[in-house]
């Protein structure tokens, strides 16, 4: 399968896995949009995280229980969480991912 993030997780393509565990991992994003920018990568290959809901609930909590100790682990006061689902909306890697963004404030409504 041709799916940068299915490599980073096989070890084939290098990245600082900040979390890995039996359901995902976690990463700095290669072109950060914050002073924190993570991506949190469910272990099982799914397009987004309306996929991800249907298939494996469980794995979509697991995403954000990761995104709140990364939070406290790096001391953020407050972080923004996004998927991006769909090339009209931004995706450019269809494996689900969640970013999780902190360390500036952030406008709303979103760019
Ligand atoms: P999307 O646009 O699909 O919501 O997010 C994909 C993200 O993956 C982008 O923010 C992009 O910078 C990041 N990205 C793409 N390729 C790599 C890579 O090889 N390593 C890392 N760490 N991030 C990547």
């Amino acid at each position: 399968m041709n799916c940068i993030f299915c490599k980073i997780i096989a070890g084939e393509i290098p990245a600082n896995l900040l979390v890995d565990n039996n359901d995902l991992v976690a990463f700095p994003d290669l072109n950060p949009q914050a002073p924190t920018h993570i991506l949190i990568v469910p272990k099982r290959h799914v397009e987004n995280a309306a996929e991800l809901a249907e298939v494996q609930p469980s794995a979509l909590a697991e995403l954000f229980k990761a995104a709140k100790k990364l939070s406290v682990d790096l001391n953020l006061p407050g972080y923004r969480t996004v998927f991006n689902t769909g090339e009209a909306a931004g995706q450019s890697v269809f494996n689900a991912h969640l970013h999780l963004l902190g360390g500036r404030a952030f406008g709303w409504p979103p760019g």
